[in-house]
């Protein structure tokens, strides 16, 4: 088992190796998140022997669950999955960064609970790439909009963008979502808002790295190529009416 995770990672690695080559970009620009949903805090540890220490978790209970067996290794934690809003209390506890923020009254609530701690947390703004129904992310045509409004809050800095691209429409489909989160990029940067720094491109996951890392993406959020697969479908974590 061990040995397992610690091959899948040096074969992810190899992945995003021979895609930076293929792109011509340097594998430095490139953070390797793991997915951790459903794996067990042993399987974590595997993974942070390898290497690998920056996680992500898509249920508020998961990181909480997790958080003392993991502990004793320095890690950073990243939230991605849909964050209800009578969950943000215990997220700003347990993650350093909450990818999903889409939405500014989520946003404000956020804001309110981090100056109540005198705290202040990362985030990425979720955008809903693929316009698919079932998915989460605000609409690339409102992200400016919710960027400056939340660029106001002063205990959230705004880090970047976070997409899951079309899953089963096709390689054509996926590199448009990442295309049209780049250019959102683009678009933040040239805007110059005050205190946002839109440097990560958090898209790319075990299927569709090597399109994210071609169409511009900083930061890969790799789940079963890693840990195997999951005996629970995805919809489970990306759907709101999902048991907590
Ligand atoms: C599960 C998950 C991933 C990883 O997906 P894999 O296909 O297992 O690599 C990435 N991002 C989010 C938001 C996820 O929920």
């Amino acid at each position: 088992m061990e040995t397992m995770i610690k091959e899948n990672i040096q074969r992810i690695t190899a992945r995003i190796t021979a895609a930076c080559k293929k792109a011509g970009r340097n594998p430095q620009e490139l953070q390797l998140l793991l997915a951790t949903k459903t794996v067990e805090p042993a399987r974590i540890l595997q993974a942070f022997a390898a290497g690998c220490t920056l996680i992500g978790e898509n249920k508020v209970q998961e990181l909480r669950d997790k958080y003392e067996a993991l502990a004793a290794v320095p890690h950073t934690a990243h939230f991605i999955g849909h964050l209800q809003s009578n969950k943000i209390k215990e997220v700003v506890q347990y993650a350093q960064c909450i990818q999903s923020v889409d939405n500014l009254d989520l946003a404000a609530k956020l804001e309110h609970r981090l100056a109540q701690e005198d705290k202040s947390m990362d985030i990425l703004i979720q955008v809903n790439t693929s316009a698919e129904e079932s998915k989460f992310g605000c609409k690339p045509e409102e992200t400016e909009s919710l960027v400056r409004a939340v660029s106001c809050f002063p205990h959230i800095a705004i880090r970047g963008f976070m997409t899951i691209g079309a899953l089963s429409a096709g390689e054509d489909k996926t590199r448009e979502c990442f295309r049209c989160l780049k250019q959102i990029q683009k678009r933040i940067i040239a805007a110059a808002i005050p205190s946002v720094s839109a440097d990560i491109l958090s898209m790319g996951m075990s299927g569709d790295l090597e399109i994210a890392v071609e169409e511009g993406s900083t930061m890969l959020r790799i789940g079963s190529a890693v840990f195997g697969e999951r005996h629970y479908p995805d919809s489970y974590y990306w759907n709101e009416n999902s048991p907590v």
